[in-house]
C-alpha cells in the first residue's frame, strides 16, 4: 500500500504521517516513511539545492531536479518497500509537482505529470490524502514555525493560491484516489478519518 500526503505548507502533513505510521506499527505493519524532496541521501543533496540555493532556478530546471529526486526515491526506496509488503507513507509526491511546478511556476500540468510518471516508471499512490488549507492560514502557521529560510518563502500569496486550486482540481479529477480533508480540523480528528480509510483499504 502506497499512501501519500499532500497539501500546502503548514497543513499538517508531517503530523499526520507520524500519527498514521504509529497506528500502523501498533497494528503490526511494517511501515516505511519517505518524503519528497529529500527521502534518500541523494535526495537530501538535491533538496539542499532545490530549497536553499540562493538565486534563480529556471522552472524547467526545478521540475527536473524534483523529478531526479523522485526517480531515485521511488527506485531505491519506495518500490522495494512496496514489493516487500510494507506500507509506504510519503509526504508529497507527483501531485506536489503538478501543483507547485505546474500551477505555481506555470508549467504545463500535464507535462509535469508525464515527467513524474516517467521518473517513477508510472507509480501512482493507492491513496492520496489532501490536507486542504486556506492560503492565509497556511502562511500564518508557517510563519509561527521557525524553520530555516527556503526559496518558497519568497513566493506571494497568488502562487500559493494557484497551488491550492490545482490540488483541489487534481482531487476532483481522481475522487477514488483522493481523500480531501479540512486541515483546520483537530489533528486527532484528521488522524481518525485517515485511519478509517486506510483500514478499509487494508481489509479489502
Ligand atoms: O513539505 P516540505 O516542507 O518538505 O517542502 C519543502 C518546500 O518545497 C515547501 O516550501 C514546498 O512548498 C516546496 N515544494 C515544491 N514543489 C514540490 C515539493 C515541495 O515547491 N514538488
Amino acid at each position: 500500500l502506497f499512501v501519500t500526503l499532500e497539501g500546502g505548507d503548514g497543513a499538517g502533513k508531517s503530523t499526520q504521517s507520524a500519527l498514521l505510521t504509529a497506528w500502523l506499527e501498533e497494528a503490526g505493519r511494517t511501515v516505511v516513511h519517505s518524503r519528497e524532496p529529500g527521502g534518500t541521501e541523494l535526495g537530501l543533496e538535491l533538496r539542499q539545492i532545490i530549497l536553499h540555493r540562493r538565486g534563480y532556478i529556471a522552472p524547467r530546471a526545478e521540475a527536473l531536479l524534483y523529478a531526479a529526486d523522485r526517480a531515485h526515491n521511488i527506485a531505491t526506496k519506495v518500490r522495494p518497500a512496496i514489493e516487500a509488503g510494507s506500507v509506504v507513507i510519503q509526504d508529497r509526491y507527483l501531485d506536489s509537482s503538478v501543483a507547485y511546478q505546474g500551477a505555481g511556476r506555470v508549467l504545463d500540468g500535464g507535462e509535469v505529470r508525464e515527467l513524474s510518471l516517467w521518473a517513477s516508471e508510472g507509480l501512482l499512490p493507492d491513496l492520496t490524502v489532501l490536507l486542504d488549507l486556506d492560503v492565509a492560514v497556511g502562511r500564518a502557521r508557517r510563519d509561527a514555525d521557525e524553520r530555516a529560510w527556503d526559496r518558497l518563502e519568497a513566493e506571494a500569496q497568488d502562487f500559493h493560491q494557484r497551488v491550492r486550486d490545482a490540488y483541489l482540481r487534481l482531487a476532483a479529477a481522481e475522487p477514488e484516489r483522493f481523500l480531501v480533508l479540512d486541515a483546520t480540523l483537530p489533528p486527532e480528528q484528521l488522524a481518525a478519518a485517515i485511519r478509517d480509510r486506510v483500514e478499509r483499504m487494508l481489509a479489502a
